[in-house]
């Protein structure tokens, strides 16, 4: 498998959101609680987190909020004309961005290093062997 090369390209799948991610994410996390299902449409969404002078956006995002359960603010960024969720941030943590990867042009970045609350995993889904997982947020 040859190297990852930074930056890397995303997109939006309707095209106005563009973004450059520079640097490779400190952490890669598969998340199976219920709000991620209905926001993956799946069984789990993926997440990286990187730095917020590692991604550089272009074109114009909405938000809304909810309380996560740890009591933070997660305002949900997303493109307005087709709806894909960009990315996730703490409005009191702007320097950590929760990115929502899976629209980067390079997809061997979305492969999680973890996998996060399994006690709301779907029963047919496998984690891969020698995966750590927590039952929760860790
Ligand atoms: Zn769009
Ligand atoms: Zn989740």
């Amino acid at each position: 498998m040859s190297e990852i090369n930074y930056p890397i390209h995303g997109s939006c799948q309707c095209g106005n959101v563009r973004y450059q991610l520079l640097a490779p994410p400190s952490l890669v996390v598969a998340c199976h609680c219920r709000e991620c299902q209905k926001l993956s449409t799946s069984a789990f969404s993926i997440t990286a987190m990187v730095k917020a002078d590692t991604v550089k956006f272009e074109g114009e995002m909405q938000d809304w909020r909810r309380s996560a359960d740890s009591g933070n603010t997660s305002a949900a960024k997303f493109c307005p004309t087709c709806g894909n969720r960009i990315y996730h941030v703490n409005p009191e943590q702007p320097d950590d961005i929760k990115l929502k990867p899976s629209n980067l042009s390079d997809t061997r970045v979305i492969q999680p290093m973890a996998h996060v609350w399994v006690s709301e995993k779907q029963d047919w889904y496998q984690i891969p062997e020698g995966m750590k997982t927590f039952d929760k947020q860790p």
